[in-house]
């Protein structure tokens, strides 16, 4: 495993008791350096991997969608760790509480975890390094590149990060070790694959919150109706129909939101349930239309990094204060434009806007739980064009993108939002009411690139 993914957070001599890997952002067992790690220096040191996941009452808007979509995520990645005779632990309450706790409570010698750009995961990952006294490492399992080595700056945009990127893409883009099982330790192994650890979770007072209630309190207006089958088995189900059946045609397809061309990967990706790395490797051996194979991991790898790169270096990742200069002058500029409308967050949520177009799509993530990417950007910029600042809009975009997309919460999610209101990774563009210099995008361009109607019509009603 190449070295420079791993970070030591603190030094010093190992315990004698487990190595733990806290998984975080990467919740999957194949094609997991974090956990590939752990599994080698437990090895090394003749004793049992664990793995341990925490889950938090409250991450960032999510909503029911999102959580559901997890845990019957993480309830296969208990399975499979089962059938690798790993255990996996489930705790409840803060990390930064609860980590430090595990780790004196089970003795652990070693504690990994994996890497994420973002605020509330680098907080309690230094708060439990304040809390423990063994060593602990940190795995970006995420980003093919490292993101800490791909760049050491905030880079400016797709074209400063690209030849760094791709010089670096051939060390790290290589194939995945197997997976050793906990062969030694067959007294700690949870049983056959079944869910063993799911109904031992700690009761809170008044009885059992989950899954059942806690998914409840989760609950927002809407039934459920997301079409998302979630964990790893999906995920790669997912990724086989889109190398067979659409990477032919991303190129030409991606772009319109009538036709079903993208991956659909970013709900797995987002939450770890499969590997970029791995798509990647698979994308590369396809006899797919070269054209096609190029821009989808210009996205897959460059793009994703990129934001990733964006929020690692800019504190202001989800704020104005983020924007590039060029861009909060020309926003503020226009601070005082006219607005032909200024529509409620109600109005916004529930897609009763006068523009059809924006309405369909605000009903297609509250329907699907994602967005057609061409949509979202369009989406997003109306928001700037019906709100009354810049903060506001942008305030409004991430509240609506975490609550509802079940890819939210994610560099990408900061970063699409960003270069749509703020003109992060992109250039400034003929000046323009309420918008200056920030690129704008109306009904009759999209008009012009796809079936308006149609996809209206596919997405009129709840
Ligand atoms: C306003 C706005 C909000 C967005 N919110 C999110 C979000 O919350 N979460 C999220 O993952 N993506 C977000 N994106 C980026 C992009 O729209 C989605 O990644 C894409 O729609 C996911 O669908 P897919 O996997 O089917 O895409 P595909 O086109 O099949 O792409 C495959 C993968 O490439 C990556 N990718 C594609 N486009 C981009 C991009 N523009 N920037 C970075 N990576 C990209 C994603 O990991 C994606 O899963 C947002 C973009 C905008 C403009």
């Amino acid at each position: 495993m190449n070295p420079e993914r791993i970070r030591t957070i603190l030094s010093g001599k190992p315990g004698k008791g487990p190595v733990a890997y806290w998984m975080s952002r990467d919740q999957r067992v194949e094609d997991n350096w974090a956990l590939l790690f752990s599994r080698k220096i437990a090895l090394e040191a003749d004793v049992p991997v664990f793995v341990v996941f925490c889950l938090v009452d409250k991450f960032l808007g999510a909503i029911r969608r999102q959580y559901e979509f997890m845990l019957k995520g993480l309830q296969e990645v208990e399975a499979t760790l089962a059938r690798n005779k790993i255990p996996f632990f489930f705790l409840r309450g803060d990390p930064e509480e609860e980590i430090p706790d595990f780790v004196k409570r089970y003795e652990i010698g070693t504690l990994v975890t994996d890497f994420s750009p973002l605020r509330i995961k680098r907080v309690w990952t230094e708060k439990v390094a304040s809390g423990i006294n063994v060593p602990f490492f940190e795995v970006d399992a995420h980003n093919v590149v490292p993101c800490w080595k791909a760049s050491n700056k905030q880079e400016y945009a797709a074209h400063t990060f690209r030849p760094k990127f791709l010089k670096l893409l051939p060390e790290f883009l290589t194939e995945y070790p197997e997976l050793e099982e906990n062969p030694e330790f067959p007294e700690i192994t949870a049983s056959s694959g079944e869910s063993e650890v799911f109904p031992k979770v700690p009761k809170n007072g008044s009885g059992t919150l989950f899954p059942g209630e806690f998914l409840e309190e989760k609950a927002g207006f809407l039934p459920e109706l997301v079409p998302f089958e979630a964990g790893e088995k999906a995920a790669r189900k997912v990724m086989d129909e889109f190398l067979i059946n659409k990477l032919d045609s991303y190129s030409t397809l991606r772009n319109d939101p009538t036709k079903d061309a993208l991956s659909n990967l970013s709900p797995y990706l987002h939450f770890g349930q499969i590997s970029a790395q791995r798509v990647a490797l698979k994308v590369e051996k396809t006899k797919a239309d070269m054209e096609s194979k190029r821009v989808f991991l210009d996205e897959l790898l460059l793009r994703k990094e990129l934001a990733d790169n964006f929020c690692y270096y800019n504190p202001s990742y989800d704020s104005v204060d983020g924007f590039p200069e060029w861009a909060k002058k020309t926003l503020n500029s226009h601070r005082h434009d006219q607005r032909s409308h200024i529509f409620t967050l109600e109005e916004l949520e529930t897609g009763r806007t006068y523009d059809p177009l924006w309405n369909a799509s605000q009903i297609e993530l509250l329907r699907r739980g994602k967005m057609h990417s061409y949509m979202r950007m369009y989406w997003a910029k109306k928001i700037l064009e019906w709100s009354e600042s810049p903060e506001k809009a942008l305030e409004t975009a991430i509240y609506l993108n975490d609550k509802y997309e079940l890819d939210g919460r994610d560099p990408n999610g900061y970063v699409g939002i960003a270069w749509s209101i703020g003109g992060v990774h992109d250039r400034p563009w003929k000046e323009r009411e309420i918008f200056g210099k920030i690129r704008y995008m109306s009904y009759e361009g999209s008009k012009r690139k796809f079936d308006v109607k149609s996809y209206i019509a596919k997405y009129s009603t709840l």
